[in-house]
Order: structure tokens, then sequence, then C-alpha cells
């Protein structure tokens, strides 16, 4: 058994370097993006399809908006103790038309950000499970 797996299934995977890449869900028909990955339902309101390919999405993308959160979650949801504020950024990925939210790698707070600067795509450890496993999920790194 691995000693780390994603939070949520399906979302991300890594290519041959490692490198983590978001899965997103393509229109058959239109060609329209959508994430989180689904199988069905186009979210082009001008479209009918219903059936979506899952491909890669791009690893960069420029910043569009971001925010830090001071405060720790509510249960259920996981929070580290004490509770670290943390960044989360809406990346444009331009070749999809698509804005992902994610949170930003531990370090980096708004003071950092900047709207318009290139991101890229690694994963961070979000808690780990009552078996000890890591769960991680996908976040937002400023682009090297
Ligand atoms: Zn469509």
């Amino acid at each position: 058994m691995s000693a780390s797996t994603p939070a949520v299934d399906g979302w991300f995977a890594t290519d041959g370097s490692g490198a983590p890449y978001l899965l997103g869900g393509k229109c058959h028909q239109c060609g329209t993006f959508v994430f989180p990955p689904r199988a069905d339902n186009c979210p082009n309101p001008a479209c009918d399809g219903d059936e979506l390919a899952q491909v890669p999405l791009s690893r960069r993308g420029r910043l569009w908006s971001y925010t830090e959160n001071r405060y720790a979650p509510p249960p259920p949801y996981p929070s580290p103790d004490p509770f670290e504020p943390f960044a989360v950024a809406a990346v444009e990925l331009a070749d999809e038309g698509l804005i992902v939210l994610g949170k930003v790698v531990e370090g980096t707070l708004a003071a950092d950000l900047k709207v318009g600067m290139e991101m890229e795509l690694t994963t961070m450890p979000l808690y780990v499970d009552d078996d000890g496993v890591e769960r991680i999920v996908h976040a937002w790194e400023i682009a090297k």
C-alpha cells in the first residue's frame, strides 16, 4: 500500500516524471472542458452533449484571483492543529477556458501573489487518515 494517496480519486494523476496534472472532462460534441471531471452532462448550456472524455489539463495557468484563509474550517473538514493561514488560488487555464480553484502551497500567502502571475500545478498533503495514510490534494505554486 502506498503511504500517500489522493484525498479525492480521479482529480489528478502524475506523468512519467512524477509531475502531477489535473484530469478534466471534455465534451465530445462541442469541446467544452469541465473540472472536476465527470463522464456526462456537458456544462455548455448551448450543447446537449452527454458524453465527456477524461482528458489531462494544462499544468500551468495564470492567477485569476486569490484569497487567504485565516480561520480553520469547521468540522468535519480536516485542518492542521495549530491552524496555519493558507492562500487559495483561482487559476485560469487558457487552453481549456477553465478556472480551477486550489490551495496554494505552504509558505506562499496572499502577500506573495499577484493577479496574472504564472502558476504551476503541484500536490500537497491535506491530512493523514485513520490508517496513517497521507491524503494529498492538487495545489498551486508560483511557477518556477
Ligand atoms: Zn458540449
